[in-house]
């Protein structure tokens, strides 16, 4: 037993000795019916927040406005949240309001999907009103009630309906699935920053592409902000979507995504550059991440895997070994052929890889030369750098001096 749970049944039993109902609900009796370890675990009650507050000595007010209060048993964080219905939904996501309500049903009523909508006391019992046992053995998603309706309070749902296909390995059942594509116009309002988050938890998964069909099958994946004010119509092939379950790090899986979402459907070594640019700083990456993302979506899609030792060479010089090398991984995944160049060998036997290992700079250069400052330093040092990397003169300060100062003189300020 974790202690996660042994902390979140002390809370169960305290609420009943005070004499009010609670259950664990939601995902953690989803996970353990599913015989998976539970993230954390949540308590439904009919205590109010306030009632919940004077139960316990040690409580966080997280979210009274929605009736939640942390409660911290030893060191476990357990979520309480008061019985509750939602008000009018605004901006198909949010409630305006919300109304604690007196009964588990209710409750459990405004839960998106079956398999969330169970709940189990103190001794074990499941309490389940909409089947969700049923669709949990079936492997199924479905939305409690109408799905058309509940798409339409919350479109964030549509898009937990794809990460929870993706987490559990599970289908979304077919009447869900038709109304995602329905009512998949409503997904335009979502934050970008949510998506990201629905994103990232399926890319934790092991089966990433479980989430990505059904998102791209029913539409969906268009009609997410930013990609819905781009014109996406990308045309991907099942067993393509299946290879992101081969990457192993999120960045992996971010590029690759990219690269199928924007490249040119009848010319695959092309991507559509003017897109990319408009679609990745919405996302609110990091200037280096945005940088490695752009260059590899170009990088494996214009990978030549016959690539001769100089283009080669200049290709490192220009990406790095580090990109190089992930492009040249992922361009195999892709493609499913072969492409083993020698990059660890091409890139040591250079004995420099950037600019500042020059063994000269501007200064110097400015110095034996006499010049004044131009654009023809920094060409210059180019020519020296390209020149020490292919080994063609040493990188010593008196031979790049010389030949620095042979080449500048012949390049106008
Ligand atoms: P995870 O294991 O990923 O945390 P979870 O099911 O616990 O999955 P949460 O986002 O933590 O998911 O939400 C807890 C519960 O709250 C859900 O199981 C579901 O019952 C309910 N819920 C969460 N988001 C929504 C929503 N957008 N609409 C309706 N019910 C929701
Ligand atoms: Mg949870």
């Amino acid at each position: 037993m974790s202690e996660q749970f042994i902390a979140a049944q002390k809370v169960l039993e305290a609420l009943e000795k005070a004499g009010y109902e609670a259950y664990l609900v939601g995902g953690c009796v989803r996970d353990s019916l599913l015989n998976k370890e539970p993230a954390d675990y949540d308590v439904t009650t009919n205590a109010l927040p306030g009632e919940v507050q004077k139960i316990f000595p040690r409580t966080v007010p997280t979210g009274l406005q929605h009736g939640t209060v942390s409660v911290i048993q030893n060191k476990t964080v357990v979520e309480v949240t008061t019985f509750r219905v939602d008000g009018t939904y605004e901006d198909c996501r949010r409630p305006r309001d919300v109304k604690f309500v007196s009964n588990l049903k209710d409750d459990l009523m405004r839960r998106d999907f079956t398999i969330n909508a169970l709940a189990m006391d103190r001794d074990g019992n499941v309490i389940d009103y909409v089947d969700g046992r049923i669709d949990l053995k079936r492997g199924l998603i479905r939305t409690v009630g109408k799905a058309e309706e509940r798409f339409k309070e919350d479109a964030l749902r549509m898009m937990r309906a794809c990460r929870f296909a993706a987490q559990l390995s599970f289908q979304i059942e077919e009447s869900t699935k038709v109304a995602i594509n329905t009512c998949k116009c409503f997904a335009n309002h979502l934050a970008v920053e949510r998506i990201v988050a629905e994103f990232t938890r399926i890319w934790k998964t092991n089966q990433p592409s479980k989430g990505l069909i059904p998102l791209v099958e029913t539409g969906l994946l268009g009609e997410l902000p930013p990609f819905y004010e781009t014109s996406i119509t990308p045309n991907i092939q099942q067993r393509e979507w299946e290879n992101l379950d081969r990457f192993e790090t999120h960045l992996e899986k971010w590029v690759y995504f990219f690269y199928l979402v924007f490249r040119d459907n009848e010319n695959h070594k092309q991507v559509c550059k003017a897109n990319i640019i408009d679609v990745l700083p919405k996302f609110k990456f990091s200037n280096s991440e945005k940088k490695t993302i752009f260059n590899m979506i170009n990088l494996i899609a214009s990978w030549n895997p016959n690539i001769k030792e100089k283009e080669g060479k200049l290709l490192l010089l220009k990406h790095h070994f580090k990109r190089v090398q992930l492009a040249e991984k992922l361009w195999r995944i892709i493609s499913w052929r072969e492409s083993s160049l020698p990059l660890e060998k091409w890139w040591t036997e250079m004995p420099v890889h950037h600019f500042s290992e020059l063994a000269i700079n501007g200064n110097d250069l400015l110095r034996v030369t006499e010049r004044t400052p131009g654009p023809w330093i920094r060409e210059t040092l180019q020519y020296l750098f390209y020149q020490v990397a292919f080994g063609h003169i040493k990188n010593q300060k008196q031979v790049l001096e010389k030949e620095g100062g042979k080449y500048g003189a012949g390049i106008t300020p």
